[in-house]
């Protein structure tokens, strides 16, 4: 049979939105040491828009939009939407793209009237064997110091264009990582994106923890990082990237507009895409032992 309290934890944990899979994790929570955020979608809005871009200069950036937009045509990533907006506003003609594949937590490639193209971010880079042209270095780097996201076009193994795209911080966000503070968790971030807008996101935020450049199938192992130093870990994200993650964590949050995979991968799902639902759910958990005693 179910505990009584615990059947009243989960209906009162419905009401607020929060759909428990796993109630021993729910249990959990109260007792959470540290809780690491996925960065895009979650802790900002995840809604990128192109503010800027450079082009080596035998390229120009109509052509660097187009062949951008050709092989982002098929992702759902927010780059890639950024992305076709930007040459959709422009009225630049997006030729067809063959062969697309997306490379997780790096980037998309295809061809485009037989040119190989590849659009990614840093661990692109890191991937790929090419030099990174001057021009483009010091637009990334300015990028980087406002807080921007970068990500590079490589046509037929040359660097040709950078652009530039910005997110915001979502305003419970903050509040978030106060209430957090009080309750003496650790608050820890995780992205794919570059150590530069890491840092001034976290900077912001006064997040204590922080791991950048992460590769999709990496995640879970900075869940393990902060495990194996005897905490116990909380994981809150939205993405397909994040499911091993939300799956190694003590108790795995799934944010409501996430994908299906990171839904099912968690042990509570926050239906309402609020943040500040995660210091709910710790109160919740923590009100209701309380009762237990
Ligand atoms: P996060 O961990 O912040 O949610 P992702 O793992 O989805 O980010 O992506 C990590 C990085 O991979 C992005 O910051 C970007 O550099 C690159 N990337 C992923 N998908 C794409 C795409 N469709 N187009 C360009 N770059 C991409
Ligand atoms: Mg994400």
């Amino acid at each position: 049979a179910i505990p009584l309290v615990v059947a009243i934890n989960t209906s009162l944990a419905a009401r607020n939105g929060m759909l428990v899979r796993d109630r021993i994790a729910m249990e959990q929570a109260r007792n959470l040491d540290a809780i690491i955020f996925d960065k895009t979608g979650t802790l900002t809005e995840g809604e990128h828009g192109v503010v800027g871009m450079r082009t080596v200069s035998d390229v120009s950036q109509d052509d660097a939009l187009a062949l951008s937009a050709a092989v982002e045509s098929d992702s759902e990533h927010m780059i890639a939407r950024a992305i076709r907006e930007e040459a959709s506003e422009r009225g630049v003609d997006v030729p067809d793209a063959s062969g697309f594949e997306a490379m997780k937590g790096r980037g998309v490639r295809g061809t485009v009237d037989g040119q190989a193209v590849y659009v990614g971010g840093p661990n692109l880079l890191n991937h790929i064997d090419s030099e990174v042209p001057d021009v483009l270095a010091d637009f990334a780097d300015e990028a980087g110091e406002n807080a921007q996201t970068v990500v590079y076009l490589v046509r037929d193994g040359d660097l040709v264009a950078a652009f530039a795209m910005a997110d915001v911080i979502r305003d419970e966000s903050y509040s978030v990582v106060e209430a957090l503070h009080d309750l003496d968790i650790e608050v820890a971030m995780l992205t794919g994106d570059s150590e530069d807008v890491a840092a001034a996101v976290a900077n912001e935020l006064g997040i204590d923890t922080v791991f950048a450049e992460v590769l999709p199938e990496d995640k879970d192992t900075k869940v393990q990082e902060l495990q194996d130093e005897g905490k116990l870990v909380g994981m809150v994200g939205d993405g397909v990237n994040d499911a091993p993650a939300l799956t190694r964590a003590d108790v795995g949050i799934a944010i409501g507009s996430g994908t299906d995979v990171a839904v099912q991968s968690a042990d509570v799902i926050l239906v309402q895409n609020n943040p500040m639902d995660v210091v709910r759910l710790v109160k919740l958990s923590k009100a209701s032992y309380r009762k237990m005693q």
